[in-house]
């Protein structure tokens, strides 16, 4: 069943699920693609209903025109979901701004011990309070047992495991990996956006984080970084935002190499003008 209002949604899921029952929850803004769909699948095996909910969420857009050009597709995201997940396990909530934010549409203020000032939360500000106040909306209505996020937004992955851990809320975050297209670009909303030739052009991305990965093995993270910022000076249409090498736990950016420690590194490009992130495990 598909929701507007999350007083129904609520309701419905009490009478719904039985005590017994596991909800798992993949939030989503729409526009949806396999990267959506592995995180439905992956709550489907392991919950007995799945809640999914989708929204374009405001407070987290720092750029109006961004938030006006996020594509909106509602009709066919619900098809997609419903090829795959069998309706009697499935429940969607689909709400308008109203519904989740009454009159005011703002963020609270959240702080996660830091990790929300690098990386996105540098990049684009208040990211992270919007982020934030819609899953502590959506938690609250839905009161699932396990949220299923993507590894593609890696530093939004942490920071929702942070908010959990530290509102000490019941509800397990499970990390899915990053979908990618058969090139290797990682399969995002925004690629749609992008002409045939860029997305096919935009495979690039990942290319160098591969280069980046087997060249850190035998340098240093500053020649790893100035090698993939090389690689992107010499490739023309695109635009290096960053590239960071960043612990995987504080999000930190590192200088210096530890063993038994856990890097990955992270990037946004733009090309057309669409801004495309990615990361990988060094
Ligand atoms: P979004 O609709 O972009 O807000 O994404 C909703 C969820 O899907 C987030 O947890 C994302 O990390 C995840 N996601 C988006 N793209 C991918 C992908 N290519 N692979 C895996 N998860 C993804």
């Amino acid at each position: 069943m598909i929701f507007k209002s999350h007083k129904l949604l609520t309701e419905h899921l009490k009478k719904k699920v039985k005590s017994s029952e596991t909800i798992g929850f993949v939030p989503t803004m729409g526009a949806l693609h396999q990267g959506h769909i592995s995180l439905m699948k992956a709550a489907i095996s392991q919950c007995d209903q799945l809640v999914v909910s989708i929204f374009v969420n405001p407070t987290q857009f720092d750029n109006k025109k961004d938030l006006e050009k996020y594509p909106r597709t509602i009709n066919n995201d619900i098809k997609l979901i419903q090829k795959f997940i069998t309706t009697d396990q499935l429940t969607i909530y689909a709400p308008e701004v109203k519904d989740v934010y009454g009159k005011q549409t703002v963020a609270k203020t959240y702080r996660y011990d830091g990790l929300e000032h690098v990386m996105e939360g540098a990049n684009r500000p208040g990211h992270f309070n919007g982020v934030g106040t819609i899953l502590e909306f959506l938690f609250k209505v839905i009161d699932p047992d396990q949220a299923f996020f993507g590894e593609k937004d890696f530093q939004q992955l942490q920071i929702v495991k942070k908010l959990v851990a530290q509102q000490k809320w019941h509800i397990k975050i499970i990390g899915c990996p990053i979908e990618r297209e058969p090139h290797g670009l990682a399969m995002s909303s925004r690629n749609e956006r992008l002409s045939p030739e860029a997305r096919k052009k935009a495979q690039f991305i990942y290319t160098s984080l591969k280069l980046a990965k087997i060249y850190f093995q035998q340098h240093s993270i500053k020649k790893t970084q100035k090698l993939v910022e090389a690689l992107f000076k010499k490739e023309p249409g695109f635009e290096l935002e960053y590239f960071t090498i960043a612990s995987e736990e504080t999000l930190k950016p590192v200088v210096r190499k530890y063993k038994k420690h856990h890097y990955r590194g992270f990037i946004v490009a733009y090309l057309e003008g669409v801004r495309l992130i990615d990361n990988i495990a060094l």
